[in-house]
């Protein structure tokens, strides 16, 4: 059995590696091969695998038997490429020990540079270098990050060390004023030789033990400090916010050294081939002369920007002017440089796709496409939903000076962008702010379907508790609204009128700022930026529109809504919630509590006649907007209990409205409790008890379509009922849906179309797919409902033990939440087998998505793949379900 390869050489203008090797090689250690493969200026050396780190920890520390002798081959092959010997007294070859793993982890792992340097080679250096403070720079930054990072010692007391000689003996030498600062470069030979000194006496101190004086040994003890880095806590912490799962770890590159600290003709810098921030193709970077790589990053010095730069030095700018063309034609992106100047000559020491903002994205893809780098699918397959997201949204303005102080808390980032305003306990003060034309923040525990008014006026809103699905971010969502939940440490007191955190108090009518993006929540109004959407975004759009062969709905419930969706390119209503429109004013929740507290069938047929002309002009509304489009509307979905008072006050109020006895509204109130509401008296179950609901909601829709038809408009009424189990069930209800329907449309003695179907959203509708769709015309997956069924978790509790499912290290069930992106295993299979189900009985059975996972990438990919005739998203969502839709069908082929 041949040997594992454990190390790859890289050098020469060739390399054993390559680009698409990220998960072996890390990023950084598949960058460079692929540079040097490329023929570009990179120093020679070699990877350690990502494997060996696996292997390292599985072992217990141990690494594999034969990487000895793999890692002494490949110095040896490194010390002929160099000609130069590690640890040689007259001429001694220096290495960097890097980290990089699959997935970029800014500043979260370990690097040390100038490895090899001892007493004795340091001398060689400076002899061969004829620059003798160069080599003691170089061994006193060793010293530094050897003790710091191979052996933990707290880098703060080398930085002691070093500034007490700055002080003592350099501030003097130059006769620098106090105040002033005394910088690293003005520190001269001598000086630096007492920083070694001291730097060495530390490391004594501290490991009991010299300062390592072999150069093997060194580099072994800064190869584990790179594995060790990957387990630090700094690093567990970024991979578990980041949600980054299965990387196997980090890769180790041994590298040559150059050095950018040489003088006036060398340097150090990091660039962009082209503008991140805008995603003009412009170049893009800072350069610091005599500098070593670290000091860019920690801004010791201001760097000079890339123009200066070419003025300064252009020799070496036009080396890297070369290099960035070479690599855009190469890797057809944008990319992030970091590169050296050596007396002249350039050296790359890392490339990968750079990131960038999300209008930059757009303007990056675009661009490309119009050079001929690209093709419009790859532009296409370059966006992510998030940089939809982020050009949609107002954010604050991060530059301001005092968002640290202002900071409050952090809570669960529901929905994106930003918004600030006064503090509103309830939706009633939130609407009475929004109508004095001020700006709200609404802060609540928990919110309710009786919010939604005050909801829809405040600018944002903040819970306590609840996830990502609660009733706060889901209607939020809808509204494209900025909304943080989950604020569990946020203690919320209605009586008082205030809420408090931290020992900071705050009162109704303070200022707060939210940043949805992040989930921080600030004290008082910060500066928003807000968002516009570049001229890139509508062309890369029109080539969505073009690929993609699945149609995007939204979900809708008032024609202001329906109109934003159309503007953001959704074809048809896949959801037109009925129940919102009760909450709209007092005359209509009124109406809807005088039904459900009525005891007679007579007693509901009144309260249910008010609500008749209301609703009627509420679906014209919504067919005039949706003019030739197809308009899905669900019948009245939630429990009864949802819209009545549950407060003693709320109920007096009711039976005084409604000429009652208190203890008879009280009474009722009571009979509508459930335990399990959710599982409880809802759905279409309300039409079984009371058909006369059913009657009002589809009078109301079919008499909007025939009058709207009156007036010219398309209309493309499907009656939609929500939570069917059964097909006999099914069957009662299309019944009479089908009667009260044809009967409003003989009485208005015209023809109008109409489909009749259901949502699919209890595991039982779907084990039974084919027998409903013998009835239904169109299925609509409710995947929310679906997947709290399926799973049997609650969506209102799960936020307090989901994330562990989606942890890790604690049982990582799931890779995200499955109320955000679709379960494709289990709940996904239930979609699957029910659309084949209802195709098996009705072959043009129309299919569709209209759960909150019709605006989440992933699982919009899947539903495409699926077979799905459309997907439904909220306003906001729609043009992310169209970048899926394209991005899916791209895939396919
Ligand atoms: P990070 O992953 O945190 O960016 P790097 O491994 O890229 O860390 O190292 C940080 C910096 O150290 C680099 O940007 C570079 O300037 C410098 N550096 C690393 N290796 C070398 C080398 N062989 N020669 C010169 N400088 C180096
Ligand atoms: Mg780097
Ligand atoms: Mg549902």
């Amino acid at each position: 059995m041949s040997e594992k390869k454990y190390v790859y050489f890289f050098g020469n203008g060739d390399a054993e590696g390559n680009g698409t090797m990220k998960e072996l090689l890390g990023g950084k250690g598949a960058g460079l091969a692929e540079m040097t493969r490329a023929k570009m200026p990179v120093p020679a050396g070699f990877t350690i695998t990502t494997e060996v780190c696996q292997l390292y920890y599985d072992n217990k520390k141990v690494y594999p038997e034969s990487l000895k002798k793999s890692v002494e081959e490949n110095l040896k092959r490194l010390e002929e490429v160099t000609g130069k010997k590690l640890g040689d007294p007259d001429d001694p070859l220096l290495v960097s020990v890097r980290s990089g793993a699959a997935v970029s982890m800014p500043g979260m792992m370990e690097t040390i540079l100038n490895l090899g340097l001892t007493d004795k080679s340091v001398e060689g250096l400076a002899r061969k270098t004829s620059n003798r403070r160069f080599a003691l720079d170089a061994y006193r930054r060793f010293i530094m990050m050897y003790g710091s990072t191979a052996m933990d010692i707290d880098r703060s007391k080398f930085d002691d060390a070093f500034d007490q000689i700055k002080e003592k003996m350099t501030r003097s030498r130059l006769g620098v004023a106090d105040g002033s600062k005394v910088g690293d470069t003005d520190v001269n030979e001598e000086e630096l030789e007492v920083v070694i000194a001291k730097q060495k006496e530390l490391y004594k101190k501290e490991i009991k033990e010299d300062f390592p004086q072999d150069p093997i040994e060194q580099l072994w003890g800064a190869i584990s400090a790179v594995f060790n880095s990957w387990m630090s806590a700094k690093a567990v912490t970024y991979r578990k916010v980041e949600n980054l799962v299965g990387i196997s770890g980090t890769a180790v590159n041994v590298m040559q050294m150059v050095f950018g600290n040489k003088g006036n003709t060398s340097g150090t810098g990091v660039c962009f081939t082209r503008d991140p921030n805008s995603g003009e193709n412009a170049f893009y970077g800072d350069y610091l002369f005599n500098a070593q790589g670290e000091d860019v990053v920690a801004g010791i010095r201001t760097p000079m920007k890339l123009d200066e730069f070419a003025k300064e030095d252009p020799n070496a700018y036009k080396q890297l002017c070369e290099v960035r063309a070479l690599l855009e034609k190469h890797y057809k992106d944008m990319q992030d440089m970091e590169f050296t100047v050596e007396e002249g000559t350039l050296y790359m020491l890392q490339c990968r796709t750079g990131k960038r903002l999300p209008a930059a994205a757009f303007r990056m893809a675009v661009d490309m496409v119009d050079e001929g780098l690209i093709t419009k699918e790859e532009a296409v397959m370059r966006i992510k939903a998030s940089d939809i997201e982020g050009i949609f949204y107002p954010a604050i303005d991060y530059k301001q000076d005092n968002l640290k102080e202002a900071f409050l808390i952090n809570g669960i980032d529901a929905v994106p962008g930003a918004a600030a305003g006064k503090i509103c306990f309830s939706a009633a003060k939130a609407e009475e702010l929004a109508a004095k034309k001020e700006k709200a923040i609404l802060v609540r525990k928990e919110t309710s379907p009786e919010d939604v008014g005050g909801m829809h006026a405040a600018q944002g809103i903040l819970t306590a508790t609840g996830g990502k699905t609660s009733h706060a971010a889901v209607v939020a969502r809808g509204w494209g609204k900025c909304c943080i939940v989950g604020c569990e440490k946020l203690v919320i007191d209605y009586e008082k009128g205030e809420c408090s955190y931290n020992g900071i108090t705050l009162k109704e009518g303070d200022y707060i700022t939210l940043d949805g993006t992040r989930g921080d929540v600030y004290v008082g109004e910060l500066r928003l930026m807000e968002a516009k959407q570049p001229e890139a975004y509508k062309r890369l759009m029109q080539w969505v529109d073009e690929i993609r062969t699945i149609q995007v709905r939204t979900n809708a419930d008032r024609p202001e809504d329906a109109k934003i969706a159309i503007d953001h390119g959704a074809e048809g209503i896949g959801l037109c919630r009925t129940e919102h429109m009760f909450f709209n004013d007092e005359k209509r929740i009124l109406a809807i509590r005088e039904m459900i507290i009525a005891d007679t069938v007579e007693g509901r047929k009144k309260a249910l006649a008010k609500l008749l002309p209301i609703q009627t002009k509420d679906f014209e509304g919504i067919f005039k907007v949706m003019d030739g489009k197809g308009v899905t509307i669900r019948l009245i979905d939630p429990p009864l209990h949802e819209f009545v008072p549950h407060d003693k006050e709320g109920q007096q109020k009711l039976a005084e409205s409604l000429n009652i006895g208190f203890s008879s509204v009280k009474e009722r109130v009571e009979q509508l409790h459930e335990a399990n509401p959710m599982l409880g008296h809802r759905g279409c179950r309300l039409a079984i008890t009371y058909p006369e609901i059913l009657e009002m909601q589809v009078t109301a829709i079919i008499t909007a379509a025939c009058n709207m038809q009156g007036k010219g408009v398309t209309v493309l009424p499907e009656i939609m009922i929500p939570l069917t189990i059964d097909h006999k069930e099914f069957t009662v209800l299309e019944k009479k849906v089908r009667a009260v329907a044809n009967a409003v449309i003989e009485k208005a003695g015209v023809s109008l179309n109409y489909l009749v179907g259901t949502m699919i959203e209890t595991p039982r509708a779907a084990l039974l797919a084919d027998k409903i769709a013998e009835h239904a015309e169109f299925f609509s997956f409710g995947t929310n409902d679906l997947t709290q069924m399926t799973l049997g978790v609650s969506r209102d509790d799960a936020s307090k033990f989901l994330p562990d499912y989606v942890d890790e290290q604690k049982a990582g069930v799931f890779t995200a939440d499955p109320f955000q992106s679709l379960d494709q295993e289990g709940v996904g299979l239930l979609v699957k087998s029910g659309i084949e189900k209802g195709r098996s009985s009705r072959a043009n059975l129309k299919v569709g998505i209209c759960g909150e996972h019709g605006g989440d990438l992933e699982s919009v990919k899947f539903f495409c793949r699926a077979g799905m005739t459309y997907v439904s998203a909220s306003p906001y969502r729609v043009p992310i379900a169209r970048l899926a839709a394209a991005q899916a069908e791209i895939m396919k082929k």
